[in-house]
């Protein structure tokens, strides 16, 4: 194999190598903080117009703030597909939150992370708005190459922390935490009196730190950003914003947390995927692409751009497929317009190179297929599966057992 040509897609790469993780809203982050003592603005999130207005009611002030629930970043400087400005809006009262919970709710807000379609607006979260003494950033995420979290502060919040990294790198400030031994009261008092809050604040904001690091462990989360971290005209430390994400190996453990999973927020394709145990990745190439492993996938990514192609998906079927669901793979494959093309390379170790084949036998026949397929399949049960497709009179199926050979078909059979 050509390892030379490591010109993998950084995207490909972070999907298939890390962890997956769940990502929750705003408003669940902030039951999950109130739990646990942290302080968060007072909030209630409403899912209509009207619902918006009782919240707003109920919070007995008109100096609120209104946000809209989509599972992205920035979106304060973000807007709507419909024009409208901003996830993030000052009102007063409750009238006003009604009208403009009707120009957020399912709309899609599109911001810098979010891609060109935006992220739909699943529901809203009316908080009292706060007023700040100082705002800083705070946030814990997985160190693998250290393998131990890293806390990561910086006296400048409110803004992105990408923009901070450019402008004054010397705000952010980083600590290496053994997840086992956790923040000592020291470390947390060095963390916050480096984050620009009032002496007054710091002690507090030291708690607060000690106390997120505690949801962190307790909770399996993989990343924890608190942008702002605010110091109120008060001198109380309120987590203004919270995004959490979790680790998915962890579900059967942090049952309340999973149960807060916003499938509106996912792509339908990868959440189908996932139902039957299936891995979906999306790009942007034309070849569909069907492999058992990240590992596999990667070197499958290089291949692929080797011989001048590139992937439109991958469907990582993993380990325990049958024939169902590898049918079930190659429909999902196909929902995306820009393939001509499908990939197949399978190494048999634990999925059967038989089941692959009666997928593939089944999935043309019931679905269709009309794009021409290459596989390359390798290891158990590899005879009986050449010998079901050359059964199956299927002419639009190539079978190698090269990888090269095999991709350079497959990017060749692309371009028609
Ligand atoms: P993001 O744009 O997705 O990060 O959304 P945020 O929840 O962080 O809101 C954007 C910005 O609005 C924050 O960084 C704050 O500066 C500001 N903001 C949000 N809520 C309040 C509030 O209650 N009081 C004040 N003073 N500012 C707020
Ligand atoms: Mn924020």
């Amino acid at each position: 194999m050509h390892m030379f040509a490591r010109t993998f897609n950084k995207n490909l790469v972070k999907r298939v190598s890390q962890v997956r993780y769940l990502s929750i809203h705003e408003f669940r982050s902030a039951t999950l903080l109130r739990q646990y003592g942290v302080g968060t603005p007072k909030g209630i999130a409403a899912f209509t117009p009207e619902e918006a207005y009782q919240a707003a009611k109920k919070l007995g002030t008109d100096d609120l703030v209104i946000k809209a629930q989509a599972l992205t970043g920035g979106r304060g400087k973000g807007h709507f597909d419909t024009g409208y400005k901003s996830g993030v809006h000052l009102i007063n009262g409750a009238k006003e939150a009604k009208e403009v919970a009707e120009q957020m709710l399912h709309h899609n807000l599109i911001t810098k992370q979010s891609g060109p379609a935006g992220k739909p607006v699943s529901a809203v979260y009316i908080v009292e708005r706060k007023y700040a003494e100082h705002e800083a950033y705070f946030s814990i995420v997985m160190d693998r190459q250290n393998q131990s979290t890293m806390v990561i502060a910086s006296s400048e919040g409110g803004m992105s922390v990408e923009e901070v990294a450019k402008k004054n790198p010397d705000a952010i400030k980083k600590f290496s935490v053994g997840i086992d031994e956790g923040i000592s009261d020291e470390l947390a008092t060095k963390i916050a009196s480096g984050m620009g809050f009032t002496d007054d604040a710091v002690s507090k904001a030291a708690t607060a730190i000690k106390t997120l690091f505690q949801i962190f462990r307790e909770k399996d989360a993989t990343q924890i950003e608190i942008n702002p971290l605010t110091e109120t005209k008060e001198h109380d430390i309120e987590c203004v914003d919270a995004k959490f994400n979790f680790d998915n190996s962890a579900a059967y453990r942090q049952k309340e947390v999973f149960s807060w999973r916003d499938e509106s927020q996912e792509d339908p394709d990868e959440v189908t995927a996932s139902q039957y145990g299936l891995n979906f990745i999306k790009l942007n190439g034309n070849i569909g692409c069907l492999v058992n492993g990240a590992g596999l996938a990667m070197a499958t990514m290089d291949v692929v751009k080797l011989y001048g192609g590139a992937p439109a998906n991958f469907l990582d079927v993993g380990g325990a497929s049958t024939p169902a669901t590898i049918e079930k793979a190659f429909e999902l494959i196909m929902t995306e317009k820009n393939v001509s093309a499908i990939f197949v390379n399978i190494f048999g170790g634990i999925v059967r190179c038989d089941y692959v084949a009666d997928g593939l036998i089944s999935a043309t026949k019931n679905l269709g297929l009309k794009v021409p397929v290459v596989a390359r399949l390798r290891g158990t049960n590899l005879e009986l599966a050449q010998k079901k497709i050359a059964e199956s009179g299927l002419n639009k199926l190539h079978l190698f057992s090269d990888l090269d050979e095999a991709a350079a078909k497959v990017v060749e059979l692309g371009k028609k």
